[in-house]
Formats: structure tokens, C-alpha cells, sequence
């Protein structure tokens, strides 16, 4: 279950400090590659910011010191991740990244253009979640950073921040959520339930716990799958093999572990690939294998 307790409004001050450790391991000006194909799908991962998680954000059944053996110097190597998808003659975004709501602006919108998509072309963003590293590149200046696409993002997801908004007007992360409404007003789709397949050949996962609807997307096309994960893994170094472990942006951690093992859970008997939104840009898409008591994450060319 959840409730409105479960927010709190401090994770989004969490969540700058979380993008602000600076890395330098990206130097590639346009961090993108195309990570899978099938039938007439065709993803690639962009890579909105570089960055790292630290151990201090994160908590569960495991000690300490055990838990800092897997960060080096106190940190592991995230990112912040969008996916394109073509299919059919549409243009698809997953997530939108941070636009502008944190110092270093993303760079999703300059990648788009060097593939050749200009922000018109977008016909659809589909939405994991709406935390604001998810949702802020769906605006500029307030305004639709593109203009003729689509919203689409889970009712639970949706609902639960407009109360939030109702409720604690000083939310800045769910004041995002309301301007993101607003902007694009009947542009935002009717929100799906899970099982849903808001596209075709794209169904929706009962993701919850990081948010109250976070949602997995799964793409099947030419009888093969791809898991786009959302936030199921913040720190991939520590989570596939600790999947208690949660960072402290999962709104319930309790039902984030129950979803995050149900997803590996899948990934790994089904043989699905897994593509995530903090994966490293090296390590954005892969393998999920059992490994003892948790998983083992292998990367795909
Ligand atoms: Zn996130």
C-alpha cells in the first residue's frame, strides 16, 4: 500500500546533491548508441548527465561496512538516461532528463538534434516516473520543450503527485508535475493502468515503490523484449547483487525491493535484456543472471 506519508519533500533537495558530484569519465561530447533492434523497433540510449551516487544515499539490511566495499571512494558510477525508440515512422522518448533544473544542464535535446530529431519530431514521451530528473527536459522556460508530442505516464504516478501538489504546496517536485500538466494540457493522455500497452508493442510494468506508479516498460518486436527499468537500480554496483539495498529517493522501500527483485526476476528467466535510467552510459543495457542471493549484471555491446 501507499500513502501520501510516504513523501517526502526533502528527497528532491537529496536528489541535487545526488547530480552534483561531478564526473569526468564522459568526455564524448553526444553521449548516445543505438543499444537494440528488433523488427521495426530501434532504441538508443542517450545519456542525459553523467554522474554518481554516494553510499551515504543509500540503506537496507546490510552493514555498512559491507555495503561501502561496493562503491569505490564512496561512490558508484550512475548517470541520468533517456531512450529513443523509433518505430513505424514515430519518435518515441522514454524520460526526458533534467532540462534545466539542475546546474549543469542536460543534454538530451543537443543529442536529439545531432540524430536529427528536432523537439517537433517527438511524437510521444512515455514517463517512467515523474521525479524531476524524468520530467524536466519536458520543459523550457515553462513552456513544452516539444511542442506536438504526447504525455504518457501511469494513473497512479499522475494522481498521487497532483495530490501531493493540493496537499503541500511547497513540493517543488510536484510543482514540476503541475507545470508539466499545464504545458501540456490535452496532450496528457489519459493515464494508463499496468498492463496496459500505451503503444504498440510497448507494455507497461507494475513498477511501484520507487513512486507510487513507477512503471517498467517492456518493448516486444520481432519475438524479442527489452526492459526499459526506470529507477528499479540507482546504484548498479551495489543493487544487482544487493537488492534489499535501497537509495533514499524510493518513496517505499519496502515494496521498491519487492518490485526491483520481481523485475531481475523476469529479466533473468526470460532472458530479457534490462536498460536503465542511472545505468552507467558504458553499461546501459544487459544480461540479468541469478547469482547467489541476488543478480548478476552482464553489459551487451
Ligand atoms: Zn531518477
Amino acid at each position: 500500500m501507499f500513502s501520501l506519508r510516504t513523501f517526502r519533500p526533502h528527497r528532491a533537495v537529496a536528489l541535487l546533491a545526488c547530480v552534483l558530484i561531478p564526473s569526468f569519465v564522459f568526455a564524448q561530447e553526444t553521449p548516445r548508441r543505438e543499444i537494440w533492434k528488433a523488427g521495426d523497433m530501434s532504441v538508443t540510449v542517450i545519456q542525459d548527465l553523467p554522474g554518481e551516487m554516494p553510499v551515504s544515499i543509500f540503506s537496507g539490511p546490510t552493514p555498512g561496512e559491507e555495503r561501502a566495499k561496493y562503491f569505490t571512494d564512496g561512490k558508484a558510477e550512475a548517470g541520468i538516461n533517456a531512450f529513443l525508440l523509433r518505430v513505424g515512422g514515430k519518435i518515441v522518448l522514454f524520460d526526458a532528463g533534467t532540462g534545466t533544473l539542475f546546474p549543469s544542464p542536460g543534454k538530451l535535446a543537443e543529442t536529439l538534434a545531432s540524430l536529427g530529431v528536432k523537439p517537433e519530431d517527438v511524437d510521444f514521451v512515455l514517463l517512467t516516473h515523474m521525479h524531476m530528473d524524468h520530467i524536466g527536459g519536458l520543459l523550457k522556460e515553462e513552456k513544452r520543450a516539444f511542442p506536438k508530442a504526447k504525455i504518457m505516464v501511469s494513473k497512479p504516478e499522475l494522481e498521487s503527485w497532483i495530490a501531493l501538489a493540493e496537499k503541500d504546496p511547497s513540493n517543488v517536485n510536484a510543482g514540476k508535475v503541475k507545470a508539466v500538466v499545464a504545458a501540456y494540457g490535452s496532450d496528457m493522455l489519459p493515464p494508463f493502468a499496468f498492463g496496459d500497452t500505451p503503444l504498440p508493442g510497448v507494455t507497461a510494468l507494475d513498477a511501484v515503490g520507487h513512486t507510487p506508479g513507477h512503471t517498467v516498460f517492456q518493448l516486444t518486436a520481432g519475438g524479442k523484449s527489452l526492459l526499459i527499468a526506470g529507477d528499479v537500480i540507482h546504484a548498479m554496483s551495489l543493487q544487482f547483487a544487493l537488492p534489499d539495498e535501497c537509495a533514499s529517493y524510493d518513496m517505499d522501500p519496502a515494496q521498491a525491493v519487492i518490485s526491483r527483485k520481481r523485475i531481475f526476476e523476469m529479466a533473468a528467466q526470460k532472458g530479457i535484456p534490462i536498460a536503465g535510467m542511472h545505468f552507467p552510459f558504458a553499461n546501459a543495457v544487459g544480461t540479468v543472471k541469478k547469482d547467489g542471493k541476488g543478480w548478476k549484471f552482464e553489459r551487451m555491446e
